[in-house]
């Protein structure tokens, strides 16, 4: 027998329209859950004030958003089968696109993300392929409690059933290998606001390699699954990379490079030398490597600096780049930064005008759910105007498909990006 939460009068609106968060704020009472720690997490049917049945979902008293719905099915429950069938239907677009991709231009692919948390509908859940290994991230306490059941299922679905997941059509270029080894890498500040600490190491399978090699658009990149970013590797910005491709030739400038992707994309496809700017010493050494494998280190540098005071010693210098990607780490963390942040956005993206030769392009991107695209571009604006170049949009770029933003969870979009040009 479920606990049962009951919403206060009104508040079941986004409910009714499928958002999947219930925040504190809306809630009249919850029974047959203890509000102590000991039954948090626990599955609650919940009900509007009339005492309709809404939605089935994971409780949560020390989180500001209370509740995240797991069904809006009446009678679903909430066990291994629920998860295996979810995981599914978000692996069966992701095969749907990888399987055009893989007979497309673009050779082949054995990285994505297969599961996107709300927008796959599953709060708190995200999951990444990378070759034979999957990276998974339990964000929140409901996601925490099932952890077994979703681990079972995804053995189920990639290492048991491998016919679910593998039948590409033929011939495959490269194939995804089987699943050997599951890694967790829920090491995320959002788990304290659910009361749960961080959480890293195998789950199923061998350990990991220090370096897993993945195949993106033909090339060749390493990812470190285990002290990486996120769970390794930006995969949302893979349609990116393809997406800019054409903009990045001559000599680039690729801030905030990370491993490096978007210039071994340029150095690789396009032949252009690639100057990687990062304030990380070992995010850079593996840029190295990566360019290396790709067989085009002699296109590239590397310099370990911060992007603020590098770009400034570019512009005093006189240095002047074809193409520029800016893709910093996420700037506004709450509301409260939002006016600062903006200023650094600005300040970076002026200081790259200024460092762009005319008919150059700046790829530039912000991945701060907080700004949104409007803004975004507000700011570009401004800081051409303020680096006095007269620019075009040429592109709007957004996360990759295989991060899919649910139309009744605009939560879920965070990443955008766009390509200017300079005239
Ligand atoms: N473009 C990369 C992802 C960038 S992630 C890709 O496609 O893979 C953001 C990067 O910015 C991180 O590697 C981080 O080390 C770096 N970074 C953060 N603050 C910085 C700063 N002030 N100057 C330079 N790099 C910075």
């Amino acid at each position: 027998m479920n606990g049962k939460t009951i919403l206060k009068r009104g508040k079941e609106k986004p409910l009714r329209q499928h958002h999947p968060w219930i925040f504190s704020g809306a809630i009249l009472r919850t029974e047959g859950v203890r509000t102590e720690n000991a039954n948090d997490g626990d599955t609650v049917d919940v009900y509007d004030a009339a005492g309709e049945w809404l939605a089935r979902a994971a409780y949560n008293s020390r989180s500001q958003i209370a509740a995240r719905v797991w069904t809006f099915e009446r009678g679903e429950r909430v066990d291994e089968s629920f998860f295996q069938k979810r995981i599914r239907q978000a692996l069966e677009f992701r095969k749907s696109l990888q399987t055009s991709e893989i007979s497309g231009n673009f050779g082949s692919l054995n990285a994505f993300r297969v599961v996107n948390a709300e927008s796959d509908f599953l709060p708190g859940i995200i999951v990444d392929r990378y070759a034979d290994l999957l990276v998974v991230q339990f964000l929140t306490l409901g996601a925490e409690l099932h952890k077994q059941e979703i681990v079972e299922a995804l053995k189920e679905l990639f290492v048991e059933n491998q016919s679910l997941v593998l039948n590409l059509p033929s011939p495959v270029p490269r194939s995804p290998p089987p699943v050997t080894c599951i890694y967790e890498r829920s090491d995320v500040d959002v788990r304290k606001k659910e009361g749960l600490k961080e959480a890293t190491g195998v789950l199923f399978g061998k350990e990991p390699p220090d370096k897993i090699e993945i195949a993106e658009n033909g090339l060749r990149l390493l990812v470190d699954v285990r002290r990486g970013h996120k769970t390794g590797f930006y995969l949302d910005q893979r349609v990116n990379r393809e997406r800019a491709l054409p903009y990045l030739r001559g000599e680039v400038l690729n801030a905030f490079a990370y491993t490096g992707a978007f210039g071994v994309y340029a150095a690789k496809l396009n032949g252009a030398s690639v100057t990687n700017l990062d304030a990380s010493a070992s995010s850079l050494e593996l840029a190295r490597e990566n360019f290396a494998l790709d067989g085009v280190a002699t296109n590239a540098d590397f310099v370990v600096a911060d992007a603020f005071e590098k770009l400034r010693e570019f512009r005093a210098a006189g240095k002047k780049f074809d193409a520029i990607v800016l893709d910093p780490p996420k700037f506004v963390t709450s509301a409260a930064n939002l006016e600062r942040a903006t200023r650094g956005y600005k300040d970076l993206n002026m200081l790259a005008f200024q460092l762009l030769k005319p008919n150059g392009f700046l790829v530039t991107f912000s991945c701060s759910g907080l700004v949104d695209a409007k803004l975004f571009q507000q700011i570009v604006f401004s800081a051409a105007v303020d680096g006095k170049r007269d620019a075009q949009i040429v592109e709007k770029l957004g996360q990759s498909p295989d991060h899919p933003i649910g139309l009744n969870f605009p939560e879920g979009e965070y990443l955008k990006g766009l390509i200017v040009r300079v005239v």
